[in-house]
This record gives C-alpha cells, sequence and structure tokens, in this order.
C-alpha cells in the first residue's frame, strides 16, 4: 500500500473530487487494484467505480467477469460491463474470424478495441480518472516491445503523468507502474483475494510473452532490471518534454482527430477504427 501511494505522489496520478473509474477484468492485477484503491481512497474526497469490459473471448472472458463482479460486491462499489459486440458490432473472436488467415496476433486488435472500450465506458460513467492494473513488469515488457518494433518513440510520448486534455480522453493511469507481479500475487494470497488465474487463449500469440520470457531469464542475474527499464522510460520521456516534443501541441508531433469516431490520434483514423475499416473491408470482398 505504501509503494503504491508512493507512486501515485510521484507521478501525482490523483486529484481531490477524481471520480476513478477502475478497469478491472477479474485476473490479479485488477482484483488486488481495486481492493488497494478502495482502502486508499477511503482517506480522500474521491469516488471509485469498476468498469469491466468483455472482449467476447470464448470460455475466458465470462470466468474473468465473475471474479469481477465478486470483487465490486466485496466492497459495495457500482459495476458496470461493456462489451466489444455493443461497442464495435463484434466479439473479439467473431471479429478475429472476419480478419482472415493472415491477420496479425490476437492481442494486436483487442489491445485497441479495449483501450478505446475502457476509455468510452470511463467518459459514459462521468470518469475524471481511468485506472489500469498494469504491473512494473507489464511496463518493462511494454518499453522493450516499442525498443524491438523501432518505434521508441512511443515511449517518449507515453507521459507516466496525466496530463492529457481532450474532451473525450480520459487520462489512464497506473498506480502499480512500480509494483511487480510477484508482489501482487502475494498481497492477492495474503488477503485472500480470489481471481482467474487462467490465461487468455490468444495470449500465446502475443509478441509481450517472448519479452516476458527475455526479462524473467534475465531477472536471475538481476532482479531489479524491470525498475532500471522503468527509470529509463521515464528519463526518455523526461527528455522529450525538455526539447518540447510530448505535448499534443507541441513539437513535431501532430495529435489529429479521428474521422471515425473524433478520438485524438496520430493518422486519420484512430487504432480502433482502422481495424473496423480493415474488417468492412473483409465483409465487402468475401
Ligand atoms: Fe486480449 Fe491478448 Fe489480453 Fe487475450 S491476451 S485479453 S487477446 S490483449
Ligand atoms: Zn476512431
Amino acid at each position: 500500500m505504501r509503494k503504491v501511494q508512493k507512486t501515485i505522489n510521484q507521478y501525482k496520478l490523483f486529484e481531490r473530487n477524481d471520480i476513478i473509474a477502475v478497469g478491472v477484468s477479474g485476473g490479479k492485477d485488477s482484483v488486488v487494484l481495486l481492493d488497494v484503491m478502495v482502502k486508499l481512497q477511503e482517506k480522500h474526497p474521491s469516488k471509485v467505480i469498476a468498469i469491466s469490459i468483455d472482449e467476447g473471448i470464448e470460455g475466458y472472458r465470462q470466468d474473468g467477469l465473475k471474479y469481477a463482479t465478486m470483487a465490486a460486491e466485496r466492497y459495495g462499489i457500482e459495476h458496470y460491463t461493456f462489451s466489444f459486440e455493443e461497442e464495435f458490432g463484434h466479439h473479439l473472436d467473431d471479429a478475429l474470424v472476419l480478419l482472415g488467415s493472415d491477420r496479425k496476433p490476437a492481442c494486436s486488435y483487442c489491445g485497441p478495441f479495449r483501450r478505446k472500450a475502457l476509455n468510452d465506458a470511463a467518459r459514459k460513467i462521468g470518469a475524471t480518472k481511468l485506472v489500469t492494473g498494469h504491473n512494473a513488469d507489464d511496463e518493462a515488457q511494454t518499453v522493450l516491445m516499442n525498443l524491438m518494433r523501432g518505434d521508441l518513440l512511443k515511449t517518449l510520448h507515453s507521459n507516466p503523468e496525466p496530463k492529457f486534455k481532450h474532451s473525450s480522453f480520459v487520462n489512464r493511469v497506473k498506480p502499480f507502474r512500480k509494483t511487480t507481479e510477484q508482489e501482487i500475487v502475494l498481497y492477492a494470497n495474503l488477503n485472500n483475494l480470489p481471481y482467474q488465474e487462467e490465461s487468455c487463449p490468444h495470449a500465446v500469440e502475443a509478441f509481450r510473452g517472448h519479452m516476458k520470457n527475455i526479462l524473467t531469464e534475465y531477472m536471475v542475474h538481476d532482479p531489479t532490471v524491470v525498475f532500471a527499464i522503468i527509470r529509463s522510460s521515464d528519463a526518455l520521456h523526461h527528455l522529450g518534454s525538455l526539447v518540447g516534443d510530448t505535448s499534443p501541441h507541441k513539437g513535431n508531433r501532430v495529435i489529429k482527430e479521428c474521422i471515425g469516431c473524433g478520438d485524438p490520434c496520430n493518422g486519420d483514423f484512430c487504432g480502433s477504427c482502422r481495424i473496423i475499416n480493415e474488417i468492412n473491408s473483409n465483409i465487402k470482398n468475401t
């Protein structure tokens, strides 16, 4: 709890009277996150609401949602579930079929859809902050993924502080940025918090899995490597802000509004609308 509070202070994650939407999938990170946020929020004039996203993954998500519901009921807080089907017209499983056999790994579609669904859900319920359970290991993996895809600028632009301003965007914050997966599992077990233990059936396709393996192997020699990577990421972001390249209105980064949905994005369409366009063109061509 102290560690999370320290992260919250370091990155100035919350303000007084924030309405905090916590993304709860039912996995260990989000179940522990909800517990920690409810306990920390007791001392502050803010409100915590749980939101879940049903991606439509057969034999997996329904079980996770049960744990998410149990977690929200434990604290008697509001809990809203939104689905890919309502938001995008397709379950993830159906979308993957429509995208065809030469599609990218499932997470490349699920990730942008879920980010948008969470943002829209947070906006619909009037939240001022969206909290996700990304932990230190996830954050380090993301930095490595950006590096290996030749897209380290993404890390330079990803501000861990909630400073981005746009009418359709709810700032996303990650109180577990400095908390490891091991600590989260330990917290869940010590506090008897039940969570979904099965992994998503699509996780085997994920590029992230390779980064996880590399880090796990290296951590035998240096268990602090994830924190070193996060420090490098913070330094890179700081460097970007010094040269004026991380603000949406400064430097050579142009933030536009998506032609499809109006969300802020770098190109003509946001990631989700690009996927929807791809699905629609596949449907037209078959
Ligand atoms: Fe979605 Fe990939 Fe996570 Fe499965 S592992 S829920 S497909 S992002
Ligand atoms: Zn869009």
